[in-house]
């Protein structure tokens, strides 16, 4: 079905189905749920984040189009919090109601190839890339872009999965075969001072609204430490969000999008990736912004009017991942972290505490934003009894 009902909006009552069933999905289902909304969630897991907290939890695979056609056929709209779901199952879900952002944000965003090509072609800023096939595909690039640069398989990587950081002393045939055959992208390495995401909304009618922008410390390619506002001058700020704004424009958006971008030394922005949904930069919204960024995300695919982004204080926010679990020998204390009375916990429902695996997070608000890192740095601190 086409979305013939643009403007009209999807009201409270309504439900909405998610695709995907992890942290986002969750945050964004207590948002709706709060809102009045009814919630079904998509995805091959039980018992997930997101299931534990919506009406229904359909589980099936991604790929079971009578599934996805059935679970689709009884809501009002669907979404996604997780964009690495094949275009026929988003293409299925279409077939029965609006999905919000499109099928085609979803392509070009799922692979870094085409999302580099498409901000390139829009004259969006990006460090040079090239596509990666064969080995000598890659000494070329090496050649042409220089070392040290960043080796990406093109399609399912995030938080650094399928990234290879190349030196000029590595080996290009040992690089070129841990792609295993799979499409690459070569990009030239970014000597960044800063690294920081925009967070932007589109409604159906093409209003826009961007929180401000979100300053990002990575720990092994993952978001360790987000900050706000990001500590950067108001005149890059600006840039940023109007950048975010010719991107979505540019998509023809609606729903949710995240810019993620890297700061040069000469206050040069360079978007990194986008990705068509909530983002864990984005989490502190939930305490220190007067709308979060998933009851933004809702208002926009529901054509509701977009709410402020206004930030009531200074925040910053810290992943708490599985590793946290390992070094505390068992469960973290948690009343330790929550004997500043500024700290916020938020836990997503997950069982096995793995290395890497996003947990859940910490959320300090504080007069100043150096003051909120200290604070929620040491409230992590605080979760692993010194032995
Ligand atoms: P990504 O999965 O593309 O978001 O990359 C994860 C992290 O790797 C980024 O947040 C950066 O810290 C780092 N990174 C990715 N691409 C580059 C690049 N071209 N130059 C420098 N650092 C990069």
């Amino acid at each position: 079905m086409s979305d013939t009902s643009a403007n009209s909006p999807i009201l409270p009552g309504a439900t909405l189905g998610v695709l995907g069933s992890g942290q986002l999905g969750r945050m964004f289902t207590i948002a709706a749920r709060r809102l009045g909304y009814r919630v079904h969630v998509f995805s091959p897991d039980s018992d997930t984040p997101a299931g534990q907290v919506g009406d229904v939890e359909r589980v099936a695979a991604y790929e079971d189009l009578d599934a996805v056609r059935e679970f689709a056929s009884a809501v009002n709209l669907v979404t996604f919090e997780f964009e690495n779901v094949p275009s026929a199952t988003s293409q299925a879900a279409a077939e029965m109601v609006p999905v919000r952002p499109a099928g085609s944000v979803l392509h070009i965003t799922q692979q870094r190839l085409r999302e580099k090509t498409f901000l390139a072609e829009h004259g969006v800023p990006v460090t040079p890339f090239r596509r990666i096939i064969s080995l000598e595909d890659l000494q070329s690039a090496a050649r042409d872009l220089g070392l040290p640069a960043m080796l990406k398989t093109a399609s399912f990587g995030y938080d650094g999965k399928g990234q290879q950081r190349l030196t000029p002393q590595s080996d290009l045939v040992a690089a070129h075969a841990a792609l295993r055959g799979a499409e690459g992208i070569f990009e030239a390495f970014v000597d960044f001072v800063r690294e920081i995401s925009v967070i932007a909304a589109r409604s159906p009618d093409g209003s826009f609204q961007a929180f401000p922008v979100f300053e990002n410390a990575h720990q092994n390619q993952i978001l360790d430490v987000t900050v706000a506002p990001a500590r950067i001058p108001d005149s890059v700020a600006a840039e940023a969000i109007r950048i975010s704004r010719e991107i979505l424009e540019a998509l023809n958006a609606v729903g949710l999008i995240t810019v993620e971008m890297f700061l040069t030394r000469s206050h040069k922005i360079l978007v990194n990736e986008l990705a068509p949904r909530t983002h864990n930069s984005g989490h502190l919204t939930i305490d220190a912004c007067v709308t979060c960024q998933f009851e933004q995300q809702l208002r926009a695919v529901c054509g509701l009017p977009l709410g402020s982004v206004d930030l009531r204080s200074p925040a910053a926010m810290a992943n708490l991942l599985g590793d946290v679990w390992i070094e505390a020998g068992g469960t973290p204390d948690w009343a330790a972290a929550l004997s500043d009375p500024s700290v916020k916990l938020h836990l997503y429902g997950k069982t096995e505490p793995r290395a890497g695996r996003k947990m859940g997070h910490l959320t300090a608000t504080a007069a100043t934003p150096e003051e909120a890192i200290q604070k929620v740095r040491a409230a992590r601190a605080r979760l692993v009894p010194s032995r």
